[in-house]
């Protein structure tokens, strides 16, 4: 007997959406069936993600014996407003020099990979909100069994492929089982939480309710420097330059161009083919 009756037990009102979005619950760790999945949201200023754990937890948290789920950074989410980061971008984060990490969010990667680690998941998924123009698209570095599982349980129909050089110090070039999920702002949240539920219910049944068709895989091979723009350059379309533009905000913003630590204002695909998934 502990001595209390329910009564007495203290009563803990259910986290809200806002409080997913500040960063809590940091953690949802409990998944034990497979195949299980990582939901994480690296960056505390976009709201894909803990919109999409707030869901699981209230709606389907059937979801959760297959899903762990981890806020990134919950620092940055926590600051009013939350900001992207507050030492270093964390999705630049997972290669700290010399093997040491020093920065907070260098200590947050740290974390993630151990929770990796231990867990095995059969997929990860990276969870962003984009400020390019774009619609939404799928980042990896390369595919994998599990990318092309997730890719092929999606409506989703870009692919972004990039290049160790520039994703070793990201989550999606050092887990072979992730991918990075990108939804532009200007997407309805309702929408990305509907397309990643029924991703993730895809990977859990083993059937995709997506039908096979023509994706574009987007392979990227450098970044595009701030001071050799595309001509009129926009995102997914060949450009006079010879590449396809990604990730590229355009001379009005973008994630990048804002973002200081860049020296770049989005990346260069340099090829493009198509495959049925
Ligand atoms: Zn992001």
């Amino acid at each position: 007997m502990s001595g209390f009756t329910n009564e007495q037990a203290p009563i803990t009102p259910p986290l809200s959406v806002e409080d997913f979005m500040r960063g809590e619950p940091a953690e949802i760790i409990g998944a034990d069936q497979n195949p299980k999945i990582l939901v994480v949201w690296p960056h505390g200023d976009e709201k894909l993600g803990p919109r999409l754990g707030h869901y699981m937890q209230t709606e389907r948290p059937d979801l959760l014996q297959h899903v762990d789920y981890i806020c990134g950074n919950p620092r940055a989410a926590a600051k009013e407003p939350s900001v992207r980061y507050v030492e270093t971008d964390l999705n630049r984060s997972y290669k700290p020099q010399n093997g040491v990490p020093k920065s907070y969010e260098e200590k947050r990667a740290q974390r993630i990979l151990e929770q990796i680690d231990d867990t095995g998941y059969d997929y990860v998924l990276d969870i962003h909100t984009s400020r390019s123009d774009v619609d939404r698209f799928f980042l990896a570095n390369r595919r994998t069994a599990a990318v092309d599982a997730v890719i092929a349980a999606s409506p989703i129909d870009r692919v972004v492929i990039m290049p160790d050089h520039i994703v070793d110090v990201s989550l999606i070039g050092r887990v072979p089982n992730a991918i990075a999920l990108e939804y532009a702002r200007s997407v309805p949240e309702e929408q990305g939480v509907e397309e990643c539920t029924l991703i993730i219910d895809s990977l859990v049944s083993g059937v995709s309710q997506v039908k096979p068709h023509e994706r574009e895989f987007f392979y990227v091979t450098r970044t595009i420097p701030r001071d050799d723009e595309p001509t009129n350059g926009r995102n997914f379309e060949l450009c006079p330059e010879g590449y396809y533009p990604v990730i590229y905000g355009g001379i009005n913003g973008g994630t990048y161009r804002n973002d200081p630590s860049k020296k770049y204002v989005g990346f260069a695909a340099t090829s493009m083919e198509r495959a049925i998934l």
